[in-house]
């Protein structure tokens, strides 16, 4: 009897088992399929409407090769450039919004920008504009001869698009970096680099306030060389652009939002001349040569934080001099 009762009672487990199990796998097996049915859908969908916008930019052009390349590239940049800087003049010349104005770096600063500075800024950005449409025809030739793809036929996949950009980033990086250390040499600080630096608190359009040489070598060149040697469809080129773009400015614009990444390094870089010459920071440890940032209050605070409150009250200066004294 005993025996009986044992086993009817392990097939009951079993089956509560076997219940389980098929239940399980069932709604498993729901989940993904609707995950993958979404998925499917929405990149489907989100596919043919990125075919339909690239196909029109191509009409636009006229299915012109040399005019999608050269003019379209630059133009694209320019309007970009331009409507996203706009942003950060506002800001910098109305001083509005008012609560934004606590997440400035170097605290009052070029605040308010004034109309003389806005003209010098425009003047020197505008006297390079030439150069950059010349560096833009020039590398037609080269993107024919590197098989540059343009077609919709040939759009990158989302992955491939986020590995172009991630290489093509890492590639311009180390060429900026080199370039930019040229930069600073001597010969080519005092004739061309110099401008740059007229800054030592930047704002946004600072970004391509320089000599038309230090425009042409370190930032429009390598912007474009980067791409073509990656290999990038163009889209995955123009998408990079406002990437490169978004990041300049920010990096430029001598705030420091939360939720966004810091501008401390480069904003670190135009108030001490000698530290920080790199984008990513990699290569500037590498050459030592952020060695008096890593021991500043700003290296402290160069990191991306998730509060209202800004990074310069989260960590102000004092807390630094005592950590340092602390060290010393
Ligand atoms: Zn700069
Ligand atoms: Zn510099």
């Amino acid at each position: 009897m005993a025996h009986k009762i044992k086993i009817s009672f392990i097939l009951a487990n079993l089956l509560h088992v076997f219940i389980i199990y098929v239940v399980g796998v069932v709604l498993i097996q729901a989940v993904k399929n609707t995950i993958e049915w979404q998925v499917e859908k929405a990149w489907g969908n989100s596919s043919v409407l990125w075919s339909d916008i690239w196909q029109s930019v191509i009409d636009f052009f006229g299915g012109n090769q040399f005019m999608l390349f050269a003019a379209g590239t630059y133009g694209f940049t320019a309007l970009v450039f331009w409507s996203y800087n706009s942003i950060y003049l506002f800001m910098d010349m109305t001083e509005r919004p008012k609560f934004l104005r606590k997440y400035k770096i170097q605290e009052g600063k070029n605040s308010p920008l004034t109309f003389d500075q806005l003209k010098k800024l425009l003047s020197v950005i505008l006297s390079s504009q030439p150069h950059a449409m010349a560096v833009t025809i020039a590398f037609f030739p080269l993107q024919q001869l590197r098989g540059v793809p343009y077609n919709v036929e040939e759009l990158p996949s989302v992955p491939q698009l986020a590995l172009d950009i991630t290489l093509t980033a890492l590639l311009q990086g180390g060429m900026f970096y080199y370039t930019h250390r040229l930069l600073h040499h001597p010969y080519f600080y005092k004739r061309y680099h110099k401008v740059h630096h007229e800054w030592t608190a930047p704002v946004s359009l600072t970004a391509v306030y320089a000599h038309p040489f230090e425009s042409v070598i370190s930032n429009y060149i390598p912007l474009v060389l980067a791409s073509v040697i990656i290999g990038c469809h163009l889209v995955s080129t123009w998408l990079w652009l406002v990437v490169a773009v978004i990041q300049t400015a920010n990096d430029h614009s001598g705030y420091h939002f939360p939720f966004v990444l810091s501008a401390e390094f480069h904003d670190y870089h135009h108030l001490k001349f000698n530290q920080c010459y790199g984008v990513f920071g990699i290569l500037d440890h590498i050459h030592g040569t952020d060695l008096q940032f890593q021991e500043a209050v700003q290296s402290t605070r160069h990191r991306v934080f998730y509060s209202a409150t800004p990074i310069s009250k989260t960590i102000p200066d004092r807390m630094n001099r005592s950590r340092a004294s602390k060290k010393d």
